[in-house]
């Protein structure tokens, strides 16, 4: 996923970055890690589709270590995401609003080359189960040798969100199932919205007929 240069596609919102990010690297010292301004950044990549109370765990915690964290999210349609970058870049700025130790943005081709752009010196990701292990390993293993001086920081899963996922939040809001408690109330809205659930009147099953 972001170690591969993606596919030609329409342009991201922020071309390069985001003009919040341009600031905060122009405060920033020019070599990363030594920031007196900033502080300490950690770069949170994913796709964010849609942001769900797991992710926003990982985020808060990392709050205790870092001084800012950069929510970025991928822009990546090879992924056939349900919401557009622009949806899901609204609803993680509307949960982290009057958070200013977040900043969200979001990034098109190599993970490497947008961190390059940030003071960020760490890049943080949220472990699960096992199952998140191999693929993670993987892909901090590419990262390191794309940039040798960029580690991956992992924050295991809080019990109670080990198995929350936006894979399993899409599929089970899909059939009509509630999401809420999992993901933020404009979330589920979102997801309400976007596969366009009727309101269900209970029906009992016979099991005579
Ligand atoms: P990706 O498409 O890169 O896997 P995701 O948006 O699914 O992006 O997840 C971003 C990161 O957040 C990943 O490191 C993932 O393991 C982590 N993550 C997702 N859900 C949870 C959760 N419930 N608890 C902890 N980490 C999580």
């Amino acid at each position: 996923m972001f170690p591969l240069r993606l596919k030609e596609g329409p342009e991201p919102i922020f071309p390069a970055c985001s003009g919040e990010i341009r600031r905060s690297v122009r405060m920033a010292k020019s070599k990363k890690g030594e920031d007196k301004d900033m502080g300490k950044v950690a770069i949170y990549p994913g796709s964010f589709d849609p942001i769900t109370y797991g992710h926003i765990d990982v985020v808060e915690r990392a709050l205790e270590i870092f001084d800012k964290v950069i929510v970025a999210i991928a822009v990546n349609e090879e992924k056939r995401p349900l919401f557009s970058v622009e949806e899901r870049l609204h609803m993680v700025k509307a949960f982290f609003k009057d958070t200013p130790k977040v900043i969200v943005d979001s990034f098109k081709g190599l993970l490497v080359d947008y961190v390059a752009k940030t003071n960020a010196i760490v890049i943080l990701r949220g472990l699960r189960a096992t199952s998140d292990f191999e693929y993670e390993f993987h892909m901090a293993s590419m990262n390191r040798s794309l940039d040798t001086h960029l580690d991956t920081l992992f924050m295991m899963t809080s019990k109670d969100y080990f198995f929350v996922s936006s894979r399993t939040i899409k599929e089970v809001a899909r059939l009509g199932g509630a999401v809420e408690g999992l993901v933020p109330d404009l979330v589920v809205r979102r997801l309400r919205e976007k596969f366009k659930l009727p309101v269900t009147k209970k029906k009992h099953i016979r099991w005579d007929d």
